[in-house]
């Protein structure tokens, strides 16, 4: 095995042109977490990866962003030039079970080009406008990791531009850190870099996007996926993909969390179960939507979802399930378990082919965040501090009820609206604070840490699919988890791959 990895040059082109034109470079200066007061200087448009090059080689603040639906202020600038990645565009023909993709192709762009061959790439997030580059960045997941993981298990290859313009291109299984825990980096100079692998032990959660990756003996591959554009930019994967799977979506009302937990507990057996061939209900992924989520979203998101609103305590779950040949099987197997959960009502189905339905029902969980942020946003007119304050937490799935618990009392000790809702089938889910003032951001910030401390206490991490970013919260989460020293580790990754600091600075931790 190889500790050691040669970089090459690319073919040498002029920089392409850095925008300054205030009306274009005005939207790339913020991403999905609204964080204000992003500057920039000026945006560029690369075609290829020799332009990524060359425009990396001849700047001093690079910021690479894709689609800057981050929700952590990670793709907000702050003096750098953005370099969009939108113009890495290629998708190459399928082969067999791979595709090679630009960094800039929207993930819903490569479904449209998977599907037509009957292909299909599972580790989706919710938001589908993300970018290949971003989600690989990130390390994104969604409601499917549960089946399928997240990006990381779908990364076979990546080409890197690094800060001094050199390319690498990382295969998996080509490159592992030695015993003693390094990488070399040789450039095109000839001059070997020592880069060494943190020693901290991530939490075994089925999703983390937390800083860089680390475990003895692991791939280099590993270390550029999820590290949030702060070793280099990824010009271009390739990536698994499997055949496109026939699915039916439900939408099962419980009476409440206990009855939703006792659910999926169910369903995820049924579904490992499927998976070893043992049953017909294989359960892809199961979304969870909380009381006080599905108060937030307004009547006529029911009403075009052709939903009834739930009464009372109710919660609600979105199920995805994987149809094979035996599709009357798969129903009946569903109807019998949710009958032994005594689950009161029909559930909302969308067969195989419903792609209409199956939206609505879609549609009806995207409007929970939507409607969250609206109020947010609302919030932010009368009080301009206010931002969204939300967990990312992730416990083994053992200790969902524990978790659910924790974050209803610590949420009400504090005297905080809030709601919860997200991919429950991993025990991963979102508790979001709904501030009406600065005071519920900041009473928010001080909960949030609260149960990050304790989900770090239950084996689970604060950090599962969103990452750090610049958020000054996340950092902090990021440091309960790995602690100061855990922070250094990193910091002399970033010293070995990126001295002068040129790449995101200030994303993950201070430089
Ligand atoms: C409504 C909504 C729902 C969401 N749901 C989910 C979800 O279910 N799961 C989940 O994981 N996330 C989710 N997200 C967050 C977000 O979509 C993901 O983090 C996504 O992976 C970001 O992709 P992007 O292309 O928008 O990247 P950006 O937001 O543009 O960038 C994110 C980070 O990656 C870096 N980066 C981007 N491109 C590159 C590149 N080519 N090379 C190197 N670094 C790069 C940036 O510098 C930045 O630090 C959601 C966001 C929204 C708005």
């Amino acid at each position: 095995m190889q500790h050691r990895i040669k970089a090459r040059k690319a073919l040498s082109v002029p920089a392409p042109h850095i925008d300054k034109d205030e009306a274009i470079l005005s939207s790339f200066l913020s991403d999905a977490a609204h964080v204000p007061g992003g500057f920039a200087d000026g945006v560029a448009f690369p075609h290829n990866e020799a332009e990524v090059a060359s425009l990396v080689a001849s700047a001093t603040r690079v910021l690479p962003v894709g689609a800057q639906s981050s929700l952590t202020g990670g793709a907000t600038p702050r003096g750098e030039v953005v370099l969009s990645t939108r113009a890495l565009s290629t998708i190459s023909s399928p082969a067999g079970d791979s595709v090679r993709v630009g960094a800039g192709v929207p993930l819903k762009e490569l479904q449209r080009v998977l599907a037509a061959v009957g292909l299909y790439y599972p580790p989706v997030p919710t938001f589908d406008g993300a970018f290949v580059g971003g989600t690989i960045a990130t390390n994104a997941a969604g409601a499917a990791t549960f089946k399928h993981g997240a990006t990381r298990r779908w990364v076979n290859a990546v080409t890197i531009v690094l800060a001094d313009g050199d390319v690498l291109d990382v295969t998996r299984g080509d490159t592992v850190a030695s015993r003693d825990g390094w990488f070399e980096v040789e450039s095109t100079t000839s001059e070997v870099r020592r880069v060494p692998v943190p020693r901290y032990v991530m939490p075994d959660v089925p999703k983390l996007s937390a800083g860089y990756y680390a475990a003895p003996g692991m791939d280099l591959i590993d270390l550029f996926i999820g590290a949030e554009g702060t070793l280099g930019v990824v010009v271009e994967a390739t990536l698994k993909v499997v055949a496109r799977p026939r699915r039916v979506a439900a939408l099962v009302r419980c009476t409440d969390d206990s009855q939703a937990v006792a659910l999926t507990a169910a369903l995820r057996r049924e579904a490992q179960a499927a998976w070893l061939g043992r049953g017909p209900l294989d359960v892809a992924a199961i979304e969870y939507m909380d009381t006080r989520a599905l108060r937030a979203v307004p009547d006529d998101a029911f009403n075009r979802a052709g939903v009834a609103r739930p009464s009372g305590q109710s919660v609600m779950l979105l199920l995805q399930i994987e149809i094979g040949s035996d599709e009357e099987s798969a129903l009946a197997q569903l109807q019998s378990v949710l009958t032994s959960a005594a689950i009161e009502d029909d559930p909302y189905l969308a067969l195989p082919g419903d792609d209409r339905g199956a939206e609505r029902l879609f549609n009806l969980r995207e409007a929970v965040p939507s409607s969250v942020n609206a109020i947010v946003a609302a919030a932010k007119q009368a009080h301009p501090d206010v931002e969204k304050t939300a967990g990312d937490m992730v416990v083994p799935f053992g200790r969902l009820a524990a978790s659910i618990d924790l974050y209803r009392s610590t949420l009400a000790r504090h005297g905080l609206d809030y709601a919860i809702w997200g991919h429950v089938s991993d025990g991963n889910l979102h508790p979001n604070v709904v501030p009406h003032t600065f005071d519920d951001v900041r009473r928010g910030r001080e909960a949030i840490l609260e149960i990050a401390r304790e989900v770090v206490a239950m084996g689970g991490a604060p950090l599962a699919e969103h990452g750090v970013g610049r958020s000054a919260l996340k950092q902090q989460l990021l440091q309960e988890l790995y602690g100061r020293e855990g922070i250094d580790q990193m910091r002399a990754v970033k010293r070995a791959l990126d001295s002068e600091w040129k790449f995101a600075p200030g994303v993950l931790f201070a430089p």
